[in-house]
């Protein structure tokens, strides 16, 4: 079923890029690709919307079950998950993968035919979006309520984090010294002129940090911290989290802030782990400690299986899948209780982690990014 899945995962990714495609062309292009992704949408959401198991395949009740992902996510750790779900319950799992903001708009445009039972993407800030297009059906799990510490998951069960993340510096052994990092201020200090990297402003991951500063701090200091840091850029903002730590290491700059993960993935990777054996991570735990973020599951507002979307989210939470997401991708369990091997994640460390209620990040949303634009931050 694995194998079926990936193969509909395949064609379900390119059908939506078929659909989209035209929204991100040029003007003289858009016509003819507009045809083009028209033709394969009519195709693809027949395709994509069927409810049958396609392969032939049956649950271990007996019936056709499937359960249907719309994910953001693309990693060994959820693919890992949904085989096991499927071993553990013979529900067949398929999947619709897409960048976050794309699947928000694939869900917005079908509505209530929407095949989707479990919406999957990462970071609070866009969980947040979808909950604000009302995609998403309250689930009320005294499982998940258990489980799931209640900074993690939406109060009305919108939503539940599956794994955390935090956003860390990075830095070069050789040109910081320990001492000279205070915590996220550091960044906007002017002895680090020239000397810090950053990726753009209008990511999820910056938006949501500086959402979660605006109310640490009150938007005048959030405003001039992002000044700040805008001012003291080695470069402007390029390229995604491990871009920056591989400018660290080439010594474009001195510092970078990066989600914990993309250091963790270079320093298990045999290839890459040369990258940072000069650098390391800073936990900016002063005052209210480090912003950890989440990747998060919902069920669909208009789930056609909402009960095997419960029993997805809660799968998730069970001690194999949460040792997927430390193990697979780099992540922390969402469960606390959970342990798990991973060498690099130990070496990293503990850290003091910012206690802010991830569903108020949303309603900094808006001011974060004009803060940031004042900033001059692109
Ligand atoms: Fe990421």
């Amino acid at each position: 079923m694995a194998a079926a899945r990936n193969i509909h995962k395949l064609y379900c990714k390119l059908f939506l890029l078929a659909l989209f495609e035209p929204l991100t062309q040029q003007k003289e292009n858009t016509m003819r690709l507009g045809i083009l992704g028209l033709a394969i949408a009519v195709l693809g959401l027949s395709a994509c919307n069927n409810t049958g198991t396609g392969d032939g395949s049956t649950s271990a009740s007996g019936k056709d079950e499937m359960l249907v992902i719309f994910s953001s996510r693309h990693y060994d750790s959820d693919y890992a998950l949904y085989d096991a779900f499927e071993k553990e319950t013979g529900i067949d799992v398929r999947t619709i993968e897409a960048d976050g903001d794309l699947l928000v708009e694939r869900l917005k445009a079908d509505g209530a035919r929407s095949p989707a039972d479990v919406i999957v993407t990462v970071d609070a800030g866009r969980l947040w979006r979808a909950e604000q297009e009302d995609l998403f059906a309250p689930l009320k799990s005294d499982t998940l309520t258990e489980q799931v510490p209640a900074a993690m998951r939406h109060p009305d069960g919108f939503w539940y984090g599956l794994a955390t993340r935090a956003r860390v510096l990075v830095y070069a052994k050789d040109r910081v010294k320990e001492g000279e990092l205070a915590g996220y201020e550091t960044l906007a200090d002017p002895a680090f002129k020239g000397r810090v990297c950053a990726r753009s402003s209008g990511n999820i991951y910056n938006i949501s940090l500086l959402a979660a500063l605006i109310d640490r701090w009150g938007s005048d200091k959030a405003q001039q911290w992002a000044t700040g840091v805008a001012n003291n850029f080695a470069r402007d903002p390029l390229g995604g989290d491990t871009d920056q730590i591989k400018a660290v290491a080439a010594g474009e700059c001195d510092v970078a802030l990066v989600n914990h993960y993309y250091f963790a993935r270079l320093m298990r990777d045999d290839k890459d782990k040369g990258v940072v054996k000069d650098l390391a991570v800073f936990w900016p735990n002063a005052g209210e400690g480090v912003h950890v973020n989440v990747s998060g599951a919902g069920v669909a507002k208009n789930a056609p299986n909402p009960e095997l979307a419960r029993r997805f989210i809660e799968f998730a939470m069970t001690e194999q899948p949460q040792r997927f997401f430390a193990e697979l991708t780099n992540e922390y369990p969402a469960v606390s209780s959970i342990t798990y091997d991973n060498a690099a994640l130990k070496e990293l460390g503990d850290f003091k982690a910012d206690p802010i209620s991830l569903s108020k990040l949303g309603e900094n949303q808006a001011e974060a990014q004009q803060l940031f634009d004042r900033a001059g931050w692109r």
